[in-house]
């Protein structure tokens, strides 16, 4: 090759390179700064399922899935809860073995990657972790299934490090009714009441996602603490019972809560729960093929739904949804709830992501559109992170005062 030749065609990859780069990123100096200077929390992932599954390695960059150590830091995620999880339909001592399982693959994988993660239990230790280079890793129970209806497995899964409980799941608790089930119990049982209590005492977050409206009522006549959504986004905007209405979010904010928003394309977006809904059939389908291509593996499962609705995406039969839809129900969270009470919940590797989501690697992007959109920095800080930090710092105080009390 001559030499000429050569130093063209240098130029042009170069040239290349750049466009890429600036395509891909579009990220202004300030929000990089901003965001890689705040604590950035995430209050829902479910990522723990491909533990399990054996053939997932958390400190390599990984093709499919959305959650690894690298691109965790890449993404500047300093704070990550990793969700227990099992269907609702497992109940009994099966359930409290099966959520043991998965706490203490949490406590594996934090011990494998040592230099880089550190299992915290508040939002002290959070800070710490954070100053320290470190992210920190937290275990959020989703579904009170999982207790057995037994106050002593709740104590032991708070004693193993978890530090939230999400009610219920799909479907109802033996003492919680879920949002996407018959109601069986108006809401809270007196037990449910009991339950709430001891996670008060426990310093454990109440999570109400996933819970039905009433028992949600029930939550907030009954906690002594704030509580929070950890993964949930608005009603207004998205109509599905999954989400909080404009008066919920009000009333969580007065009790001091924080509604993380969640990033699944059907809770994001009214266009695309109506085209699911309208074809029922798809769903099977996506289903099916998500049998086949995974078999049991649940963390599989979940990874591939996302891709094979994406696929449909694609081809044309479900509508695309962006990610910016993210920011329009963080803004309307905002004006509704006031900024101290909005946060990040994405449910990464359990959910389906909009495009320009797909990873941890990309939420410096909300950072940059919440200041273009004119959120001063201080706030912007808020909703990534300060106000679940707070809302931890105010559930701790709760419980010591509530020990102290005893
Ligand atoms: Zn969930």
């Amino acid at each position: 090759m001559g030499r000429m030749l050569f130093a063209a065609l240098t130029c042009v990859m170069a040239g290349m390179v750049l466009v890429g780069e600036m395509a891909a990123d579009g990220i202004s100096e300030r929000a990089k700064k901003l965001h890689f200077s705040s604590l950035v929390i995430d209050t829902h992932d479910d990522t723990t399922q491909r533990f399990l599954d054996g053939d997932f390695d958390l400190g390599a960059r990984n093709g499919l899935g959305s959650i690894d150590i690298p691109r965790m830091k890449e993404g500047g995620l300093g704070a990550i809860f990793f969700s227990v999880w099992i269907p609702s339909k497992v109940r009994g001592p099966e359930a409290v073995r099966r959520a043991l399982m998965q706490i203490d693959a949490i406590h594996d994988q934090v011990g494998k990657h040592s230099n880089d993660l550190i299992l915290v239990t508040t939002a002290e230790g959070i800070r710490e972790a954070h100053k320290h280079g470190k992210i920190a890793a937290l275990i959020g129970v989703e579904g009170g299934h999982m207790i057995d209806s037994d106050l002593g497995v709740l104590r032991k899964f708070a004693g193993l490090g978890a530090r939230y409980m999400t009610l219920t799941h799909t479907g109802n608790t033996e003492w919680a009714d879920a949002s996407t089930a018959a109601p069986a119990h108006n809401g809270l049982s007196p037990f449910g009441k009991d339950v709430i209590r001891e996670m008060n005492r426990l310093g454990m977050i109440v999570d109400i996602s996933h819970v039905s409206d009433k028992t949600f009522a029930d939550v907030l006549e009954t906690s002594k603490a704030p509580v929070f959504a950890s993964h949930s986004s608005c009603r207004a905007i998205c109509n599905v019972p999954r989400n909080m209405t404009d008066e919920m979010i009000r009333a969580l904010a007065a009790k001091g809560g924080v509604i993380q928003i969640n990033y699944h394309i059907g809770f994001l977006s009214q266009e695309f729960r109506d085209a699911e809904k309208a074809h029922p059939e798809w769903d099977k389908a996506i289903a099916l093929e998500v049998q086949k291509r995974c078999g049991n593996k649940e963390g599989c499962q979940l990874i591939q739904g996302d891709i094979i609705t994406r696929e449909y995406v694609l081809r044309g039969d479900l509508p695309r949804v962006e990610w910016t839809k993210i920011i329009e129900h963080i803004d309307h969270a905002v004006k509704v709830a006031g900024i101290d009470h909005v946060g990040l919940g994405s449910d990464f590797d359990g959910a389906n992501m909009p495009f320009g989501m797909e990873d941890a690697t990309k939420l410096p992007q909300i950072t940059n559109a919440l200041l273009e959109k004119g959120y001063s920095e201080g706030d912007v800080r808020k909703i990534l992170g300060e106000n679940t930090l707070r809302l931890m710092a105010d559930v701790e105080r709760v419980s010591r005062e509530l020990s102290a009390a005893q």
